[in-house]
């Protein structure tokens, strides 16, 4: 009777246990230790864990689900509007985030693409066109790269030089940043200009007096791409050749 009482709690506490598998979870701070979060908080769509009995919410400088910093916080305190997260290329609806998470490391020096001459469609086709410069924007920025890079078509030109993606590639799966994260992006330009506002939260970004320019997923026009200086904050535009620093975010 006693081992039948005992197979029964068993049961009951691997339920349990299945019913609060993580979502989004990670290593992130929190009220861990008994609590329904103890295997990682759930923050899809959410600025607070929904997991019952948790309240849960990451603060700048917090160790974000993909083992790197959060640098970006919208929340009601701050006044600032959850912004749309963009998932892939033919995502014109998004989900709502809250959070922006930069890997602790730079992934190194990577061209933005193998040749210039391709004005990419679906990104900004000029200096001034905003189309891709959203924060929210940088992952499905970073998957229409990918594609247009992945496509034998992309321009019929006098071009040979392939068109390669190395600073877009370099981010997504099997990338990670120590977690098991691989949902990892280039930044768009507004996104590469908060990290830029927040470095000292996430650490090792630039380094002072140094020229550290870093690349953006945003397009300023055929042959160039907005870049920013991490270790004095400007932003400018270069050609798609040169082999500038990559760090990956992601944004949940
Ligand atoms: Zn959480
Ligand atoms: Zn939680």
């Amino acid at each position: 009777m006693k081992n039948k009482f005992l197979l029964f709690i068993a049961v009951i506490v691997l339920i349990g246990f299945s019913t609060t598998a993580c979502g989004d979870g990670g290593s992130g701070g929190g009220p861990l230790g008994g609590d329904p979060c103890a295997s990682g908080h759930d923050h899809l769509e959410s600025l607070i864990c929904r997991r019952a009995g948790c309240n849960h919410q990451y603060a700048l400088g917090d160790r974000g689900p993909g083992g790197g910093f959060i640098f970006y916080v919208a929340d009601s305190i701050s006044g600032r509007t959850p912004f749309r997260l963009y998932l892939d290329a033919d995502d014109n609806t998004g989900i709502i985030a809250h959070y922006l998470e930069a890997a602790p490391s730079d992934i190194g020096g990577r061209e933005w693409a193998g040749r210039t001459g391709d004005l990419i469609p679906g990104l900004s086709q000029s200096s001034g066109d905003q189309t891709d410069w959203a924060i929210g924007r940088g992952r499905k920025n970073t998957a229409i790269i990918i594609a247009y890079g992945q496509n034998p078509t992309n321009p019929p030109s006098s071009n040979t030089t392939p068109f390669t993606t190395p600073a877009a590639s370099a981010c997504v799966a099997p990338y990670n940043a120590g977690g098991s994260r691989t949902d990892w992006f280039l930044p768009s330009k507004n996104e590469l200009d908060l990290l830029e506002l927040n470095k000292a939260y996430v650490g090792n970004v630039g380094s002072p007096g140094v020229i550290s320019y870093y690349w953006s997923s945003s397009q300023y026009n055929s042959d160039l791409v907005w870049y920013q200086n991490l270790s004095n904050g400007g932003q400018s535009d270069w050609y798609k050749w040169a082999p500038y620093l990559v760090r990956a975010i992601r944004a949940f």
